[in-house]
Formats: structure tokens, sequence, C-alpha cells
């Protein structure tokens, strides 16, 4: 594990400063992941060629996790595998094995909290050319922030009859007077204003950079008043804080007849169950959405239903000090070593590490040449079997088509 890049560094406003031959950690991943991992690599590094020739250039430096670094070493997640992620700042991952049994957590999981990866972060835009259950996909261009660390996913959680759990019941009803069934496993939902601003601070920067005409806070508030309510409260506070820049929507309404005044961005939020209708029926409405882990979870997948399945659905997980780019599907694992599925997710991960490193020039190219050889129809099985007249190719001739559309 040497190599012969630089290191990224962040600066104090959590910006990457990055030089022109960074150093940048990889896991290929589990299953299907080696496969999508060559495919990556090779349109990445022709897409970075054809923005800037021999002036920049990303030296890959592989890492360890999951089945790979279990037989090496017996080991999940090593040590050194964080220390380098801390190291050098920005990385990207293919799918990783979730090992089954009692005493192993989540190694998606250990990586996001060991690196305090707070927000998750999932565009969904419609490719032009694949197949959609929907009848008019092309309507959605949304960005999820989902916060990554609390909620119901914090893992704070006790099975049914243990101390624990009897332990919670028995002091809700001394302090509270409110029965819990006896036989009931408890767990805990924390949703804190710290963990809650940062992420909404995240999405609406966001909006801010990139024009975007609002963002939506997506919660159950109605029913889970001091978790997903006070998300709500508090992301309307910090949204109060950067001034005029921003209009809430109530404003909107009863100052401006809802049209928003020239390069203000809207904060409005919607409850999470009518919010599903909202992206079936009215996705255009939407731009920028922040909401809690478990709504987060659920949305970004629908969404990612939407424009054609998790196959082609980029993700980042995104802190202050890290960054940590991947692949949204698991390890297809009976597609293992068949040089078959399809890349596209972790291509346009690839996509979004090249943005968060300022290098958009090269970005464009690779989310360019990927929708260019889409609309030639030459795809993977994936999308070869929903598609008219496609041309099926490998895993690395989809990679290798790619690179033949980039300038
Ligand atoms: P999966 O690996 O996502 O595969 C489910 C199905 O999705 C595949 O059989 C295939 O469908 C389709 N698919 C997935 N990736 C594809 C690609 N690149 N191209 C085309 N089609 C693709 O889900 P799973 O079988 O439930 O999980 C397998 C393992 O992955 C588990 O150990 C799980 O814990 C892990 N996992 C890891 C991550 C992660 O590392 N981020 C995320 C999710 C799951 P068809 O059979 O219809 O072709």
């Amino acid at each position: 594990m040497t190599t012969n890049g630089e290191q990224i560094t962040i600066d104090d406003q959590g910006k990457p400063v990055v030089p022109a031959n960074p150093a940048v950690p990889f896991i290929e991943g589990d299953g299907t992941g080696p496969d999508i991992w060559r495919a990556t690599r090779i349109a990445i590094d022709a897409a970075v060629t054809a923005a800037y020739g021999a002036e920049r250039r990303i030296a890959w430096l592989e890492i360890y996790a999951g089945e790979k670094s279990f037989n090496m070493d017996g080991q999940w997640l090593p040590d050194e595998t964080l220390e380098k992620i801390k190291t050098y700042k920005v990385a990207i991952k293919g799918p990783l094995t979730t090992p089954v049994g009692k005493g192993i957590r989540s190694i998606n999981v250990g990586l996001r909290q060991e690196l305090d990866l707070y927000a998750c972060v999932r565009p969904v835009k419609y490719i032009s050319g694949i197949p959609s259950p929907v009848v008019r996909p092309m309507d959605v261009d949304m960005i999820v922030f989902r916060e990554n660390t609390e909620d119901v996913y914090a893992g704070l959680e006790w099975e049914a009859e243990s101390d624990t759990a009897k332990k919670f019941i028995a002091l809700v009803a001394a302090e509270e007077g409110r029965d819990i069934r006896p036989d009931s496993g408890i767990g805990l939902k924390p949703i804190s204003r710290t963990g809650t601003r940062r992420l909404v601070k995240m999405a609406i920067d966001y909006a801010l950079e990139h024009g975007k005409e609002s963002v939506t806070l997506v919660h159950k508030g109605n029913i889970m008043k001091f978790t997903e309510g006070a998300f709500r409260k508090w992301g309307y506070e910090l949204a109060a804080e950067y001034g005029d820049k921003l209009i809430t929507e109530d404003r909107l309404w009863e100052e401006f007849d809802g049209q928003a005044p020239e390069g203000k961005v809207v904060v409005k939020d919607r409850i999470a169950d009518a919010m599903f209708q909202q992206i079936l029926l009215r996705p255009a409405e939407y731009e920028v959405l922040a909401m809690p882990n478990l709504n987060g979870d659920y949305m970004s997948d629908a969404l990612a239903a939407m424009v054609g399945g998790l196959g082609m659905a980029p993700g980042a997980n995104i802190g202050a000090g890290y960054a940590l780019f991947e692949a949204t599907h698991g390890t297809a694992p009976k597609y293992a070593d068949l040089d078959k599925v399809n890349p596209g997710s972790l291509i346009l991960s690839g996509a979004m590490m090249l943005d968060y490193m300022g290098w958009l020039e090269a970005a464009d190219i690779l989310r360019n040449s990927l929708v260019v050889t889409i609309s030639q129809k030459t795809v993977t099985y994936d999308l070869a079997r929903q598609m008219e007249g496609a041309t099926e190719v490998k895993c690395s001739e989809f990679a290798q088509a790619m690179v033949k559309n980039m300038p």
C-alpha cells in the first residue's frame, strides 16, 4: 500500500484542497465489486486524461475491507484501512458483503461511524433511454441528503426480555406512568440539534452553490414531535440564520403570491408519507431534500427506482473531514467474476467524487460519456433486457465504450 500521490487536505471551510496527483484510496469490494471497480477505474482515468491531459492524474491506492481483507488477515475492517482514509480524506468503494452473524457489525455502518460520515448524499436524475416504471421520469432531478448517524439506525436496540429492555419498561412506567408490554423489544430514536443542523446546512449550502430553487425538509413530525418534529424545527431555525438568501414557503405565499423572488432558495417541509406521493405526482417541484436517516433510506431507494433502479444510482457518505463514494447496490454475488453487471452506479459515484474534488470538467466528461453510451443502446444485461434493440455488452466493454465516447 504505497503511493506516489500527494495527500488531499481539507481547508478551514471544510473544502478539499486537491493536488494535481492526489492519492485516492479504493476498496474494490466483494462479489461483483472487482468487476465494477476495474471498469470504473478505466472510465475515471480516461475522463481525467480527456479533461486535463498529463497535468492531472489520480494515484490509486488499494486499501482492504470485506472478504478480501478477511481472507488476508481475518479482519473485516482493519484499522489500517480507516487510517488510510483519514490520511487521504477522499476514498471510493465497491459494495461489501455484510457478514451475517452475531458480533460482526456491518462494515458500511462501521465506516460511517468511525469516520463520522454524517450525510449520505444520493443524487437521482433520469438518464434518457433508461427504462422506468413512471410516465415522466425526466421530471426527476433531486438530491437526497440523508442523516447518516442518528435515528433508529443508531444501533440502540435491546431484545425483548433482556435486562436493559426490562429496565426501560420499568423506567417509563415509573417516570411517565405509561405501560409498555413486558415482552417488547426496545429501540431508541435519537435525533439531535447538532446532527440535524450539520445535515441541513450541507443541503442548504448545496442548494445555494448550485443555484437550486428549493430545499425540502422531509419528516414525520406530526407523530414523532420531539425527534422528527424537532428535525423540522431545527432545520427552519438554521434556515433563518441564512437571512434573506432563503425564504420559507409560508412567507412565499404570504408576501410573494407563491412566486420566489429572483435568486432566493425556498425552504419548505413535507410530511414523509405525503412526500412519497409528491415524488410520484409532482417530482418537478422538488430539488434538494434533507431528512432523517430512516426516511432517507426509504426515499432514496424509491427515487432510484423511478429513474431505473439501483444499478445506476450513485452515492456518497460525507462528513466534516472525509468523503467516501460508493455504489449503492450490493455485491450481487451470483454474478461475481462474470464481467457482467452494470458498473454505472460506481462510475456515477466516481463522477460525484470528481465534483467533490473540484475536477468538474472530468466529472462532466465522465457523466456525458455514460449518457451517450446508453443513448447508443450499448448497455449491460440489466438494461439490455428492458430495452428494445440494445447491444448487450460486458461490464468492462461498457467502460471501453464510454472511453470511446470521450473527447
Ligand atoms: P444486491 O447485491 O444489490 O443484488 C440484488 C440484485 O440487484 C441482483 O441480483 C441484480 O438483479 C441487481 N443488481 C445489483 N447490482 C447490480 C449491478 N451492478 N448491475 C445490474 N444489476 C444489479 O443485493 P443483495 O443480493 O440483497 O445483497 C448482496 C450482498 O450485498 C449482501 O451481503 C448485502 O449485505 C450486501 N450489500 C452491500 C451494500 C454496500 O456495500 N453498500 C449495499 C447493499 C447490500 P438481477 O438478479 O435481477 O439481475
